[in-house]
């Protein structure tokens, strides 16, 4: 039988692939899970077409970082740092996390996801250092193969308490389980808990099972004063860095540290509206640029942040800007580049897919990759008319104009409506966990 076809017709066709190129009115089909053509006047027999006109097509964007089991505490630390007494480590890490059940890492990470899927988010990567029991890791995975969502499940170690005795053997089993082949939705990665978050002994460990399960490592270094230390580049010395790791933040590692992931391959998740006002440290945008590394972009945390890429893109392009701006204002020559916001658009979508190992895969709208695409309206009135197409996408639009979202050919939101969920139910079970949560922690929501 030959596998299903949709014919996207007619739409301004971005598919930020320079060798297929973008065009203003172009079409996309799409066979089975792939994308097989794009180009002008595409002709199908027995597909499904699709109207375009007055839409951007694009590829899907791609968080390379997200808690998702914190999704049920949305927005309940928005006034609060990372560190200190009433910071985001004490409350939410060492306060919240530790009486979750596992229903409640299923809802958190289900309402995050249906999240970034209105949002235009076709690829996650969920850092989930929720995994007290075996049980917390069925419950995530379930939730993320209910979304429909392309996703990299990263297992994390509970951060209250001291890992299980038998938490390597759960991740083992995990991997075997679940994650035997790598030509699925969901891909494995190891969570790993951190050079300044614990000893040398136990990262040099945790990055071997990583490698010994063939799985890429996602670890947050360079945070706050504890970044400062030197212990990446201990790590560097020891020759435990190389092209399968991403690191988040980044934000005080030295100079020397930054090169050595740049001359390891390795990748960068900037979160940094999360960085900007967590007390992360300054976002190393233009260290990273100085050095020829191109970073992805995350929203890491919905206790805070906003959960799109608008305002990821939004928040780095401003600040790269800022940064240059005060330096000329200061008399200073021979300043960097400005990024462009095909610079921008670029981080969200392309650098996503190399930092979660998924570049061959989606990223681009490339013949032969997987159909994660994503339709944003250009007829509503905060952006008509549409005169730059890139620029109205980094600068113009927001989630209001996500219209449709496609993973993998299957399509999960259409027409501005999200499908396969029932979000009374959603509803209910976000608020039925939350409250079990603040109840069974004894924390009490902020006062207004
Ligand atoms: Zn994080």
């Amino acid at each position: 039988m030959a596998s299903q076809r949709t014919l996207i017709k007619n739409g301004c066709v971005l598919t930020l692939d320079k060798g297929v190129g973008n065009f203003h009115q172009a079409d996309v089909l799409i066979e089975g899970t792939k994308i097989s053509a794009v180009g002008p006047n595409l002709s199908a027999a027995e597909a499904e077409v699709i109207d375009a006109a007055d839409m951007i097509v694009m590829p899907g964007f791609i968080d390379t970082h997200r808690h998702l089991w914190e999704s049920i505490l949305r927005n309940i630390g928005t006034d609060i740092p990372l560190e200190g007494e009433a910071g985001h480590l004490a409350i939410i890490l060492n306060t919240l996390a530790p009486v979750y059940r596992p229903e409640d890492a299923y809802v958190g990470d289900l309402v995050g996801l249906y999240g970034a899927i209105d949002a235009g988010i076709t690829t996650i990567l969920d850092w989930s250092h929720i995994q007290a029991t075996r049980e917390h890791t069925d419950a995530v995975i379930k939730a993320l193969q209910e979304s429909g969502m392309r996703a990299v499940f990263a297992y994390g170690y509970p951060w209250w308490k001291e890992p299980d005795e038998n938490q390597d053997d759960w991740i083992r089993e995990a991997a075997k389980e679940y994650f035997a082949s790598k030509d699925q939705l969901l891909t494995f990665a190891l969570a790993a808990q951190g050079p300044e978050f614990t000893s040398f002994e136990v990262v040099k460990a945790q990055w071997e099972l990583a490698r010994e399960l063939d799985a890429r490592i996602t670890v947050h270094v360079g945070v706050g004063r504890a970044g400062r230390q030197g212990k990446l580049g201990q790590m560097g010395k020891a020759g435990l860095l190389k092209n399968d790791s991403t690191y988040i933040h980044c934000t005080t590692l030295s100079d020397d540290e930054i090169k050595m992931i740049v001359d390891t391959g390795g990748t960068v998740s900037l979160a940094s509206t999360a960085e900007m006002t967590m007390g992360y440290g300054m976002p190393p945008i233009q260290r990273l640029l100085n050095h020829g590394l191109r970073p992805s972009f995350s929203v890491d945390t919905e206790t805070n942040m906003p959960n799109d890429m608008f305002t990821q893109m939004h928040a780095v392009n401003s600040l790269q800007h800022a940064l240059i701006f005060d330096q000329k204002l200061a008399g200073k020559r021979n300043l960097p580049a400005f990024m462009n916001s095909r610079d921008v658009i670029e981080c969200a979508t392309i650098e996503g897919a190399r930092a979660n190992g998924l570049l061959h895969k989606t990223g681009t709208l490339t013949p032969g990759k997987e159909a994660d695409l994503i339709m944003l309206s250009m007829d509503r009135p905060n952006i008509l008319p549409v005169n730059d197409p890139i620029g109205a996408v980094v600068w113009g639009m927001d989630t209001s104009n996500v219209d449709s979202v496609f993973v993998a050919g299957n399509a999960l939101k259409r027409d501005g409506k999200l499908l396969n969920v029932d979000l009374d139910n959603l509803s209910r079970m976000a608020y039925e966990s939350r409250d079990y949560v603040m109840t069974k922690s004894g924390f009490r929501l902020p006062e207004i």
